[in-house]
């Protein structure tokens, strides 16, 4: 009688269960949530993060990197 799959995840809608990229916040509760989109290999990437500070130190640790410029 118990179905293991009817518990878990369903008053959870997708992307209410994204995080921030930088800081693994729920998006959910992110008034100041950012969202940023490019283009690489032709292909869209896409990134979330709770707020501006993040999507900058996210930014920052990225082009440390170096592979991104533009
Ligand atoms: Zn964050």
């Amino acid at each position: 009688m118990e179905d293991p799959t009817s518990d878990l995840g369903e008053d959870v809608p997708p992307d209410e269960a994204a995080t921030c990229e930088w800081c693994g916040d729920s998006l959910a509760t992110a008034p100041e949530r950012r969202v940023r989109t490019w283009i690489t290999d032709g292909a869209v990437q896409r990134v979330e993060c709770c707020d501006a500070d993040c999507l900058r130190a996210w930014r920052d640790s990225r082009e440390n990197s170096a592979e991104d410029r533009s």
